[in-house]
């Protein structure tokens, strides 16, 4: 039986992979400081004999006795309210100490290690839709740098250690994902729309609405990081994932309201800065290597996480 590390466990993508994981008949180390990540995500896999959960930050080095087959590196706050402003600096620690001290321990347990990376390394993007080969558009100084030049340096340090060190990487740039197990504060636009339409607030939508974003429901992504995880060893990527769709951030709102409380007022707020224009995955690489494509759209994702809030707000 394969064992996991995820890294970033009790998070929201984190703790979807170890449940499809631990269902699947591997054993999975879970791994976290619950900076972001909610221990909650991962009550109904406790106890599961194939499944242990370790407290640990992974700006500090760790061993681990057990032999490890595979690495998920989701450790990273993901929601730009949570990686900014004071906790900016914390954030491209968790990036890059997180990145090497995985890579280390990928190196000694002769283990494939997976790196989530983002969109985010694309900046606010001069070219649509992104492809894998764009190099982006990043401001150094700006308040999201802290997470893009974070991701950005844990890309370099993974393909490094691949070239030099002969460790199994693979790394994938995962796009806007939403679903069921993000926390009611994540502060992202879908669980902040969805849980101000449930408790009869106002929508907030920052700027005029007209960005971009383009949305993968999450077992979607799931599947496919799992899918790149145990692929040939010479698929590197980095790949794109996620769902092409793309949507403005009003049609977004719009959808939502509809879907309800017609009655609720949208407001508009300050666009952050360095808020990406546009976005959308070029995922003709994925596809053509692995003939993977999203099978979730918006509408029907939106509907299961509307059901999944419901449920955490206790709303009938
Ligand atoms: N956004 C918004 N209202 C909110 C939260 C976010 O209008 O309550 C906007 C945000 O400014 C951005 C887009 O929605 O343009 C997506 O934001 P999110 O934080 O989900 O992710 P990002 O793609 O920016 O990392």
């Amino acid at each position: 039986m394969a064992k996991i590390l995820v890294t970033g466990g009790t998070g929201f993508l984190g703790s979807n992979l170890c449940e499809k994981l631990v269902y699947q008949d591997s054993e999975v180390i879970c791994l976290d400081n619950n900076y972001t990540g909610n221990i909650k995500n991962i009550e109904n896999l406790i106890s599961n004999k194939n499944f242990k959960f370790i407290e640990h930050d992974v700006c500090v080095p760790l061993e681990i006795d057990e032999h490890i087959d595979y690495i998920y590196n989701l450790a990273c706050p993901a929601s730009p309210p949570a990686y900014q402003g004071k906790h900016a600096i914390r954030t491209t620690k968790t990036s890059v100490l997180g990145a090497l001290n995985l890579l280390e321990m990928a190196k000694k347990h002769n283990a494939v290690i997976l790196q989530a990376s983002t969109s985010e390394i694309y900046g606010d993007p001069l070219i649509h839709p992104q492809p894998e080969s764009y190099w982006g558009n990043v401001n150094p100084i700006g308040l999201r740098s802290c997470y893009d030049e974070g991701k950005r340096c844990a890309e370099s340090l993974f393909f490094d250690y691949h070239r030099y060190e002969n460790v199994k990487i693979k790394v994938v740039r995962i796009f806007n994902t939403y679903g069921p197990k993000m926390d009611t504060d994540d502060g992202r636009v879908i669980s902040n729309f969805i849980c101000q339409a449930l408790k009869g607030e106002d929508i907030t939508i920052y700027g005029d609405g007209s960005q971009t974003r383009s949305f993968c429901y999450v077992d979607d992504l799931i599947n496919i990081m799992m899918q790149i995880m145990n692929s040939d060893e010479n698929l590197v990527g980095p790949f794109n994932i996620g769902n092409p769709s793309e949507f403005t951030i009003k049609e977004l709102a719009y959808m939502i309201k509809e879907k309800i409380n017609p009655d609720i007022s949208i407001i508009y707020k300050p666009l952050p800065s360095d808020d990406p224009k546009q976005r959308k995955p070029d995922i003709s690489k994925v596809k053509n290597t692995f003939g993977w494509e999203p099978k979730v759209q918006l509408d029907e994702g939106l509907d299961k996480t509307i059901s999944y809030f419901k449920e955490v707000l206790n709303f009938k």
